[in-house]
Formats: structure tokens, C-alpha cells, sequence
């Protein structure tokens, strides 16, 4: 699966390289603050399959609803979010699914933060979800948790 995107103005471009490890649709008020929608859908990927030219993309420092930071990147012309970064995911970035250029090649896995889900908005049924954050163990794949085993201990 080969997924590109970029910024709105064009002058940032990415190409993810492998498969995401797990895609969230976040409900939580700080995605919805920073799109200024509903949720947000977040691809997991380790940072080495996101290519892109790293030094581009401006970045903010907020601190997420755990306390932790949470640097989140930008295009500097036009402000368009390309990805976070999570200090507790490692070496990992969360790619912003709505600026690829085919969004639709990926769809969430799982609904997270949905005790603050707008109210009008109804998940498909059957859609896995939780009130705030999972444990990782109930919710990846084995193929995905591997992967991460791998990156922490390559990085
Ligand atoms: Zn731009
Ligand atoms: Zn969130």
C-alpha cells in the first residue's frame, strides 16, 4: 500500500511506506479543538515510513490530555496539521488521514475518547470503540505489536 499526501498549499508532500499500525478516530476535545471538527483520524506509523523532508514542517508544543507533550506539525505557508508526535509512542508520528490525497484508502479501527463525542454524530454500528484511551494488548494485531516491539528496541 503505497498512501501520499500533503498541505493544502502543496509545498509539503509525504509518502507513507508501509502500512498503518493501527488508525484512531479521536473524539477528545484537544482533536477537536486543533481540527476544528468532530474528531480527528489519526494514522499510527512508525516515523521512518513517513517520508518526507522532516526539517519542512513547523511545530508547536502543546501538552496532551494525559500531561504529556505533544508536538504537532505544520505547514508554515498555509497551517495545514501533517502529523503529531506523541512523547509516550516512541518513535512514532500520528498522520493526519484527511490530508492524504485518497483519504478514503483508510478508515478507523477504532473510536477512542467517545465520552466526549459530539452528540448528533452516530458511530457505524458494530464500530469498535472506548471511553478514553485502550491498552494496546486488547486492540492490535499481533502483526502491529511486533512492529512496535521492533522500533522501540531499533531506536
Ligand atoms: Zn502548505
Ligand atoms: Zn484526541
Amino acid at each position: 500500500m503505497s498512501l501520499e499526501g500533503g498541505c493544502a498549499c502543496g509545498a509539503i508532500r509525504y509518502k507513507l511506506s508501509a502500512s498503518p499500525l493501527i488508525v484512531h478516530a479521536c473524539h477528545c476535545r484537544d482533536c477537536q479543538r486543533l481540527t476544528g471538527g468532530p474528531f480527528v483520524i489519526n494514522i499510527w506509523i512508525e516515523k521512518r515510513f513517513v517520508e518526507a523532508d522532516h526539517a519542512a514542517p513547523r511545530s508547536s508544543r502543546l501538552t496532551g490530555g494525559s500531561g504529556h507533550p505533544h508536538d504537532v506539525y505544520f505547514c508554515g505557508d498555509c497551517g495545514t496539521t501533517l502529523w503529531s508526535r506523541y512523547a509516550r509512542a516512541g518513535d512514532c508520528l500520528f498522520v493526519r488521514a484527511g490530508t492524504l490525497d485518497n483519504p478514503e484508502a483508510v478508515k478507523p479501527d477504532v473510536h477512542i475518547f467517545i465520552r466526549t463525542k459530539l452528540p448528533w454524530l452516530s458511530l457505524p454500528p458494530g464500530a469498535l470503540a472506548y471511553p478514553s484511551m485502550y491498552t494496546l494488548d486488547e486492540v492490535w494485531s499481533a502483526e502491529s505489536k511486533e512492529r512496535l516491539r521492533q522500533n522501540a528496541s531499533s531506536g
